[in-house]
C-alpha cells in the first residue's frame, strides 16, 4: 500500500519562463529551456487533517505520505511601537534551526520521503543547509551539504551537528552550486520548487495573525529573493480563494555591496547586470545571479513594493538596535529594519501594518553587538 501510494504521488511543476508543465523528481533542478521551475497546486491525500507546523496550512501544503513536523512556522508576530510607528515583527529565527528556510525544508524533504528517495543533497551558505540537514536527520535520510569556503564557521557548524557530510568548496558558491547539482539526489533549495511551497505557509499565518486581512507592507532581506518570491505566491493563492482583497506592498532590501535585483529594477533593462560584489555583513543575501530574478522583480512591481539598499554601516547600527529589544538576528536579518529606522529618521513613516519577518538567528552569525 505504500509502495502504491508512492508512485502515484505527483508534485506538479510548471515553468513561466516557456509554459511547460512536468512533475518534480529528485536531480532535476530545472526545465528543459533551463529556466526553474515554480510549484503547482500541492497534492492532496486522503489524508486532510490540520497538522502541526506548515502542516496546519493544507491549503497551502495539501497532504503527502510521509510528512514531517519538527516545530517550525506558528512562529510569533510580535507588535511594537518605535519612533512612533507601529511594526509588526514576525519571529522566524525562533524555528527549530533558526530560520525561515524550515518551512520550505519541512515541505522538501517530507515530498522527497515520500517519493522513496533515500538521500538529499543541497548547496548552502548556511540556513537552508542547517534545515536541510535537520530534516533530513529527523526523516532517515542521507544528507550531503556543498558549502562555499568562506561561509561563516558557526553555520557550517551547525549543519555538521545534525550529521550531514559537508563538502567545502574553494572556489565560491557557483563552484558548490555546480558540483551539488552533478549529483543525482540534487534537491537544492535554490531551485527545487516545492522548497517554495514550504515557505509560502508563511503569508497564511501572517494573514492569520492580521486578524484575516492581508497587511499593508511586508518589508523582505533579499539574496535570492526566494522567500519574497514564496511569500507573493502565497498571497496571490489566499487572493484567487477570496481569502484575502488586496496583495500587500513587498519591498525588497539589498546589501549595497551585492545589490543585483535593486539595480536590475533601476536600470530597467530587461536583463540582470554584472555587478562587482563586495564583502558584506549580510553574508546570506550576498547572491550575484539570483535563480528567478526576473519573477522576483515581477512580484515586487505587481505588489506596489520598491527595492532599496543598505551600507554596512546602516546593517551594523539595525542589527544593534534590534539587539537592544532583545532580538538576536544576523546581519543579514537586519536589512529590513535599517529601513524601517531609516523611514522613521527621515519622517517618511511607515505604511499601515507594516510586517517585518526576522529571518535568521544571531546564533550562527560572526559578531557582537558593535561598541
Ligand atoms: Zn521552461
Amino acid at each position: 500500500m505504500e509502495c502504491a501510494r508512492k508512485t502515484m504521488l505527483k508534485f506538479p511543476l510548471w515553468c513561466p519562463a516557456c509554459g511547460r508543465h512536468a512533475h518534480y523528481a529528485p536531480g532535476v533542478a530545472a526545465c528543459e529551456c533551463s529556466a526553474a521551475f515554480d510549484p503547482g497546486v500541492a497534492p492532496r491525500g486522503t489524508d486532510g487533517n490540520p497538522g502541526d507546523g506548515i502542516w496546519r496550512h493544507r491549503d497551502a501544503v495539501g497532504s503527502l505520505p510521509r510528512e514531517i513536523s519538527i516545530g517550525e512556522g506558528a512562529t510569533p508576530m510580535v507588535p511594537i511601537d518605535h519612533g512612533g510607528q507601529k511594526i509588526h515583527l514576525k519571529l522566524e529565527f525562533l524555528s527549530p534551526t533558526g530560520s525561515y528556510k524550515d518551512r520550505g525544508a519541512a515541505y522538501s524533504l517530507s515530498l522527497l520521503a515520500s517519493l522513496g528517495a533515500e538521500s538529499v543533497t543541497e548547496d548552502s551558505s548556511g540556513n537552508a543547509g542547517a534545515a536541510y540537514a535537520a530534516f533530513a536527520a529527523a526523516l532517515g535520510l542521507r544528507c550531503t551539504v556543498f558549502v562555499p569556503r568562506g561561509a561563516p564557521p558557526q553555520k557550517i557548524e551547525a549543519i555538521r551537528r545534525y550529521g550531514a557530510t559537508i563538502h567545502e568548496v574553494a572556489e565560491g558558491r557557483e563552484a558548490a552550486h555546480r558540483l551539488a547539482r552533478s549529483r543525482a539526489d540534487y534537491a537544492g533549495h535554490s531551485w527545487a520548487a516545492p522548497f517554495l511551497t514550504g515557505v509560502g505557509t508563511l503569508a497564511d499565518e501572517i494573514v492569520e495573525q492580521c486578524g484575516g486581512k492581508a497587511p499593508g507592507e511586508i518589508i523582505f532581506p533579499v539574496g535570492q529573493g526566494g522567500l519574497l518570491y514564496a511569500v507573493h505566491l502565497g498571497f496571490r493563492r489566499l487572493l484567487a480563494r477570496g481569502r484575502i482583497r488586496s496583495l500587500p506592498a513587498l519591498t525588497g532590501v539589498q546589501a549595497q555591496n551585492c545589490a543585483p535585483l535593486y539595480w536590475a529594477a533601476h536600470l530597467a533593462a530587461g536583463a540582470l547586470p554584472r555587478i562587482r560584489p563586495k564583502l558584506t555583513a549580510a553574508d546570506a543575501a550576498a547572491i550575484e545571479r539570483p535563480v528567478r530574478w526576473m519573477r522576483v522583480l515581477q512580484a515586487v512591481a505587481e505588489s506596489g513594493g520598491q527595492w532599496l539598499t543598505v551600507g554596512e554601516e546602516e546593517i551594523s547600527v539595525a542589527r544593534d538596535s534590534l539587539l537592544e529589544m532583545g532580538y538576536d538576528v544576523e546581519p543579514t536579518s537586519a536589512l529590513p529594519w535599517a529601513i524601517a529606522l531609516r523611514r522613521i529618521r527621515t519622517k517618511e513613516g511607515l505604511k499601515p501594518y507594516t510586517v517585518i519577518p526576522l529571518t535568521g538567528s544571531g546564533w550562527k552569525s560572526r559578531g557582537a553587538k558593535s561598541a
